[in-house]
């Protein structure tokens, strides 16, 4: 366990932030321990996945009390089923992707797992049953072997590498003059932003979990690496219950079911052909995107 002494107000910041921005999560539990909202209930169980079937009943919740975020959302994304969640601004996106992680517990109806409250179960069974890959994937100030084995810390050096190969990451290293040694970060090789992504799905393979959280990408990467990224995205998702933060459509087209969030509220659910042919909602939003002429 990581002693740091700091100033609370500056431990304060950097937790609304991180929480903000739904940044590498796992790594600031490890970092900074959890936030004070949220702890172990006393005699807490380990979650036991069997499918990782995630479940949101009635789900309500605010940031603060006097104004409502989550207004009685009900959801259930199957084993192995990929679910998108789309809608304006301030929707309510993230927020959900907040709370399946215990950033905050629920005010209202549960948010189960395989049958279980997120509550009930411990905080550390809960993160390892979920891989984040963020909109952007913070290096730390060393190797980019083992940047990669974060994922799974005493993973060997061949599955660092075959998780790479996934993540189509491994010809790029193997070119780099270093290789796996390559320092990477602040202090060592700048990657782009695309690089990044790819080493945030080489350690998410790695981590190898039964539940998926995507917070897609809004800006940090151009429209060409996207799509190239997009590739290796559903080949992880492949056997994993996956949930998609989408903060634009065109990655959301092949998923399983997409869920149109408005102020908080579920107001249209269904396969992207199914909402396009309703014309309502997603087919306006589809539209304005210009994702019809897009292919
Ligand atoms: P989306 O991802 O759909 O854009 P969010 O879930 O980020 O929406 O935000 C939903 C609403 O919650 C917004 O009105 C936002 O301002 C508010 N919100 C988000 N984070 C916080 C926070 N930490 N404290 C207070 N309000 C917040």
């Amino acid at each position: 366990m990581i002693q740091i002494t700091l100033p609370l107000g500056f431990l304060g910041t950097v937790y609304r932030e991180i929480r903000q921005a739904l940044v590498d999560m796992g790594e600031m539990f490890d970092l900074l321990g959890q936030p004070p909202e949220v702890a172990d209930k006393p005699g807490a169980r380990a979650l036991k996945v069997s499918g990782g079937a995630v479940t949101f009943d009635d789900v309500a919740f605010g940031y603060d009390p006097e104004r409502a975020i989550l207004k009685g959302i009900s959801l259930r994304v199957g084993a192995g089923e990929t679910v998108a969640i789309v809608g304006p601004t301030g929707a309510g996106k993230s927020t959900i992707g907040r709370l399946l992680f215990r950033f905050y517990d629920v005010t209202g109806g549960a948010l189960r797992i395989d049958g279980q409250d997120v509550r009930d179960v411990t905080l550390d069974s809960l993160h390892a049953a979920i891989g984040v890959v963020p909109q952007d994937t913070v290096l730390f100030n060393d190797t980019i072997g083992y940047n990669i084995a974060y994922g799974r810390p005493g993973a060997t050096r061949a599955e660092v590498e075959a998780a790479a190969r996934a993540a189509r990451i491994h010809d790029f290293i193997a070119a780099l003059p270093q290789g796996y040694d390559t320092q990477v970060g602040e202090r060592g090789l700048k990657l782009s932003g695309g690089e990044k992504q790819r080493v945030g799905i080489a350690r998410t393979i790695l981590k190898d979990p039964p539940i998926l959280l995507l917070d897609e990408a809004t800006s940090a990467l151009d429209t060409q690496t996207e799509r190239s990224i997009q590739g290796e995205l559903e080949a992880m998702g492949q056997g994993r219950t996956v949930l998609v933060i989408a903060h634009r459509l065109s990655t959301v087209v092949r998923a399983d079911r997409i869920v149109v969030l408005e102020d908080g509220r579920i107001v249209e659910e269904g396969h992207h052909d199914a909402l396009l042919a309703r014309g309502g909602k997603y087919a306006a939003m589809w539209m304005r995107q210009g994702q019809g002429a897009d292919g």
